[in-house]
């Protein structure tokens, strides 16, 4: 497996997953190169995870309860995440 690392030149370097989060230079420029780390990838799954069940919960209080139960799980969702971000 490999990860993607982006040269500011715009040089899309591939190297092994064993260097993600470190620090690779560029084959093109041969500037340091930041590589992602994999926690990265897991990361925005998380969030995105988060997002959707935010947004399923959402529409689900929608039907379920009409515009106030909507609104009150809209809020109650957003706060939620930013507390779990900030735990994070
Ligand atoms: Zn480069």
């Amino acid at each position: 497996m490999s990860v993607e690392a982006f040269c500011e030149c715009g040089h899309l370097n591939e190297v092994p997953d064993t260097l993600a989060g470190g620090i690779v230079n560029c084959a093109a420029c041969g500037r340091a190169t930041q590589v992602p780390g994999l926690r990265d990838h897991y990361w925005t799954a998380l969030k995105l995870a988060a997002a959707v069940g935010w947004a399923l919960v959402t529409a689900w209080a929608y039907t379920a309860a009409g515009l106030p139960g909507a609104l009150i799980a809209a809020v109650g969702g957003a706060l939620a995440l930013f507390v779990l971000s900030r735990m994070l």
